[in-house]
């Protein structure tokens, strides 16, 4: 164009979701209003959903206005909105940095559950994950977060209804990620979404799922104390290593002991094992009786979950014949067992299938990410005397 037309101005306006209360007494605070403002409009974002200043009829105007200027109540973008034949709806959000996570709603008779991603890409690779094809891009922030939650909100018509009413009902972090690699932002998240003034998602209604990051898990049953799930998938340090690689640093026997160790279990509260059923690798009888014996004590479910092949994976899903001895044996010892249905498989929304197109950063970064996030940890465990 004649001139060259100007570049549409980058949104500089800040974010405030994913702003806890404090933080936002402190963000109004620098506007020179009074901290019980705050209150206002946490509600406002949290309770009613509202994203225009304009709704917030109980601020005055300056204020409003003066919000708008300088602030946002922001949702990720929507690259993509997929629903599946059963039902299940998968989104790929857009953040605004370009990069993207998926989200996935299952609708079920008596709940609906949202699997949200903690993190672009995983820094882990086990070997059956499509998602730890993907190289950790970066953390999600506790507004990415609590933002994949706030949209589907939107989306499903939920602001507003009672929680009977509700369609989304339950929270997994079971997307993409390794929560717990991002545990300050997720704790953060956490915090937000159980607030029963605010999104008022009851604890027992958030689950956590981890490939077994020992020293973390301690510090969010102490901080957050979601429900907690274990991709465990192995019952040798020999073949987890293989399919779990986090086992190399943090084997069966120290996972076992931090599920122990996990604050409140009880038959009330119990701990779901995840165990993906690969074809002739790990679901044997000998297999289910030594998932059996290691889980003796622990209030536990086990979820069996039939393999979500992707392209290249190089593993078969076990028969359903298979699938249904190794559940009897568990179910002989005294164990839930249900087997998960494979949900949106055609939209690849199944566990396991989700990956975005974000690219990795470059090397030197990375590496710099990686030393930060180490040196976090290291300093963590220091901490905490492990
Ligand atoms: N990173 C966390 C949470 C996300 S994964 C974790 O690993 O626990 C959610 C669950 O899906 C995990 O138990 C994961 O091991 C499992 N999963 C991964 N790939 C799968 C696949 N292809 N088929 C079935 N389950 C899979
Ligand atoms: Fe990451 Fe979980 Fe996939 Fe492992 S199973 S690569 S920890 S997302």
């Amino acid at each position: 164009m004649p001139g060259g037309a100007a570049a549409p101005a980058a949104d500089a306006r800040v974010d405030l979701v994913g702003q806890s209360l404090d933080q936002l007494s402190e963000t109004l605070k620098t506007l020179g209003e009074p901290a019980f403002r705050a209150k206002q409009l946490y509600k406002w974002l949290y309770v009613r959903g509202a994203t225009d200043f304009d709704q917030m009829t109980d601020l005055s105007k300056s204020l409003r206005a003066k919000l708008a200027e300088g602030f946002k109540v922001g949702r990720p973008g929507v690259s993509a909105h997929q629903k599946s034949v059963d039902g299940t709806e998968k989104w790929l959000f857009r953040y605004a940095d370009g990069n993207e996570a998926e989200t996935v709603f299952i609708p079920e008779d008596e709940r609906g559950t949202l699997c949200v991603s903690s993190q672009v890409g995983c820094s882990l690779t086990c070997s059956f994950c499509h998602t730890g094809t993907q190289k950790l891009v970066r953390n999600l922030t506790p507004g990415d977060i609590v933002g994949q939650f706030m949209k589907a909100r939107d989306d499903l018509g939920d602001w507003g209804r009672s929680e009977d009413g509700r369609r989304l009902t339950n929270i997994v972090f079971m997307g993409m990620g390794e929560p717990l690699y991002n545990t300050d932002n997720v704790i953060a998240a956490l915090k937000l979404l159980g607030d029963g003034d605010g999104l008022a998602m009851g604890r027992r209604r958030v689950t956590l799922s981890t490939s077994g990051v020992v020293p973390e898990m301690a510090r969010i049953g102490e901080a957050v104390c979601p429900q907690l799930a274990i991709s465990l998938h192995a019952v040798t340090d020999a073949l987890r290593d293989e399919l779990v690689p986090i086992n190399r640093k943090y084997p069966i026997a120290e996972l076992m002991q931090a599920v122990r160790d996990y604050p409140n279990l009880s038959n009330a509260r119990r701990v779901t094992w995840e165990y993906v059923m690969l074809a002739g690798v790990n679901d044997s009888d000998a297999d289910a009786r030594e998932l059996v014996r290691l889980i003796d004590g622990i209030p536990s479910k086990v979820n069996l979950i039939p393999f979500n092949p992707w392209p290249g994976s190089g593993y078969e899903r076990s028969s359903n014949n298979r699938i249904r001895r190794f559940a009897e044996i568990l179910m002989e010892a005294g164990y839930a067992s249900p087997v998960r249905t494979p949900r949106g498989d055609d939209i690849l929304a199944a566990c396991g299938q989700l990956k975005s197109d974000s690219q990795r950063i470059g090397k030197r970064e990375r590496l710099k990410l990686e030393a930060e996030m180490e040196a976090a940890r290291l300093e963590k465990e220091a901490a905490v005397g492990l």
